[in-house]
Order: structure tokens, then sequence, then C-alpha cells
């Protein structure tokens, strides 16, 4: 009889997706790719990984690039502290291992943004080392077959079912392949709801499907709330040129352009848009009228940006506001968040709509 780990992987071998990175043979791509998926959908990253790897196609190139233009390839993707790491990792394979990916998993878990997940996919992806992946979609395809009811959000449960699950990898020829397989056949089949357990491989013993409890798994303890954050955002114009100011460096979306205003302790006013940008910028801003609003979810907030637009604006930028007017023509070649780059199309559709 054929164990389960054949019968997925001769599913895997049908039903794969043909994915860019999929048998790319270069390492460093492989690298990139799993970097992208980390908290992004293969659909959605496909896009960016061509455009990435035609950007920064080798190590090399990624880790001399200026920053500012390793987080432009990444902009839209969000949690760009992923695109950070990437490069810090980069500059890091230059200096100390000859521009070489390293090819274990414990080597490459010392690197900046490669956790033990993304470790072992690179190293059995690309140097068939049989270190088990346990990912979102792992973590769900076995809490169903096995019955397990851990927490696989924690450590402790993907540790668990790693060590389960590694007697199974040593057995197959292609750890990669192996590793791939469970990722595939969570994202194919085995869906978060209504998973399509008479395409399954494992359903026949899988205890989920004959107990008829697939819902119930992965077991999920109740939800914390998600805070929410309030912003303000103006669109100030002078002479045919927008505001805009520039984050600082640190902290998160470090650099990134936006429209002035920034956080506010509650849902702002026109009164309230108006303090936070004299206080911001120094100028003097009239006539506010609301302009809509945008909510963006991060992962540990929803931000409410509430967008103003200004009649008027008096005095000068303060000499230390990181602040600049700026042609719309120039607006695209800037680093902005998700949320701000809604915001100007925003007003730029408001300004392009006919008077009534
Ligand atoms: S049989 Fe159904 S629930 Fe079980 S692993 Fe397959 S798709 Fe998931």
């Amino acid at each position: 009889m054929r164990s389960w780990s054949q019968a997925l992987l001769c599913w895997y071998a049908a039903h794969r997706r043909d994915l860019p990175w999929r048998g790319h043979p270069d390492p460093y791509a492989v690298w990139v790719s799993e970097i992208m998926l980390q908290q992004t959908r293969v659909t959605a990253a496909r896009p960016y990984f061509e455009r990435f790897l035609r950007r920064f196609p080798t190590v090399d190139t990624l880790a001399a690039a200026p920053v500012a233009d390793v987080l432009k390839h990444w902009e839209g993707l969000g949690y760009y502290s992923r695109a950070r790491n990437l490069q810090t990792a980069a500059r890091e394979i230059v200096a100390r291992h000859s521009s070489r990916i390293p090819a274990s998993a414990a080597a490459l878990a010392q690197l900046p943004g490669i956790g033990p997940y993304t470790a072992a996919a690179i190293a059995s992806i690309c140097f068939h080392e049989p270190v088990p992946v346990v990912d979102g979609n792992v973590a769900r395809v076995f809490s169903r077959y096995l019955g397990w009811t851990d927490d696989f959000r924690k450590l402790p449960a993907r540790r668990k079912l790693a060590v389960w699950l590694q007697p199974h990898i040593m057995a197959v020829a292609c750890p990669g392949d192996f590793n791939q397989a469970m990722m595939e056949l969570g994202a194919l089949a085995c869906l978060p709801h209504t998973p399509l357990c008479d395409q399954c491989p494992l359903a026949t013993a899988c205890h989920a499907h004959c107990t008829g409890t697939q819902e119930k798994f992965p077991v999920r303890p109740a939800h914390k709330s998600v805070p929410t954050r309030h912003a303000c955002a103006v669109v100030i114009r002078r002479r045919g040129r927008l505001l805009l100011v520039q984050r600082r460096e640190q902290g998160l979306l470090g650099g990134f352009w936006e429209l002035p205003g920034g956080e506010t302790k509650r849902k702002p006013d026109a009164r309230t848009a108006a303090t936070a940008v004299k206080s911001q910028t120094g100028l003097i801003v009239s006539d506010l009228s609301a302009n809509g609003m945008i909510e963006h979810v991060f992962s540990h907030f929803r931000l409410q940006l509430v967008l103003f637009a200004a009649g008027g604006s008096a005095g000068r930028l303060r000499a230390n506001a990181r602040a600049r007017w700026v042609h719309a023509a120039a607006l695209v070649h800037l680093l902005f968040s998700t949320a701000h780059r809604r915001a100007l199309q925003l007003c730029i559709a408001a300004t392009r709509k006919p008077r009534q």
C-alpha cells in the first residue's frame, strides 16, 4: 500500500502550479519568492517577483542598490521590514559568504528576516535538506489530518508538527517537493473554508474528513480585537504643486512620503487637521473641507485616515520640516504606503471631477 507521503507527491506531480520561482535554478530567486510569500498570496506576489528579479537579478545587485530603490520595488506589497531585511541579509551574504546563499537551514536562519519556516523552505528546495516546513497551509492540512487541537499560531505546536513530519521527509527522495506538496495541498485543496476533500490524496485517513469536522480545525482561540487608530491627511496645493512630508527613517514606514497631517487621538475634524498641519510643517491652512476616508488594516491595528482639502494656506514651511512641494508628474518616483497612495488617487480623482 502507498504511504500518505507517496500519495501526496503523486498528487503534487499532477496538480502543481506553474510558478516563476518553482524549479528556478538560482537559490537567490527562491529566497526572494519565500520572503514575498511570507505575508502575501501567490497571485499578488507573482508580478512583484518578476519585476524585482528584473531590477535586482543577483544578490550583489540587491546588496548594492539604494534602499529607496528596493522599497520602491516593494511598494504595495506591505510589511516593508521584509524588503529592508532582505537587503540587509543580501549585504551580509556578499560580505560574509562571498555572495553565495548559505546552503543549510541552520546557516540561513542566522540571516535577518529568515525564520525557521523560510530557512527550511529554501534549504529543502535548493539544497535538498530534509527539514520540514510548517507554515499556515501545512498546519491547516495536518491539524485536520491528525485531528490535533493545538494552537498552530504558537511555536510549540509548530515544533511538535515539525517533529512528527521529520521521519516522513527523511524517507522521501525530494524533500523540496515534499514541502512544496504539503503547502500546495493547503493552497489548492485543504482550503480554510469548504476544503475539497474529494480531490485530496489524504482523504481516506484524514481525521477531519472521516468525522466531518473540517470546520473545527485548526482550532483558533478567541480573537483579540484589533485597535483602531485615527489620522488625518490634508491636500494642500500651491502653484500646481502638492505638499508632501517624509516620515522619519526609523519606525513604521520609515522614509515614506505622505500627505501632511498625521495621527490624532480621536477621529479628526477640520480644526484638529489644521492644528496637525501647523505643528508638522509650520503652514496655516484654512477652509478645510472633508474629502472622504480611507481604512487600512495593518498587522496590529486598523487605521482610519480622514482626508481634507485645504482651500488656502499661508506662511512658510518650517526649516526643519521634512516637507516638499511636489509636481503631480513626480509622484510616481516617490515611495508611498498603500493608504496614502489611495488617498492621493482619491484627491486626484476629486480634482478631475467636472464642476456641477
Ligand atoms: S481530506 Fe479534506 S480536510 Fe483532510 S487534509 Fe484533505 S482536504 Fe484537508
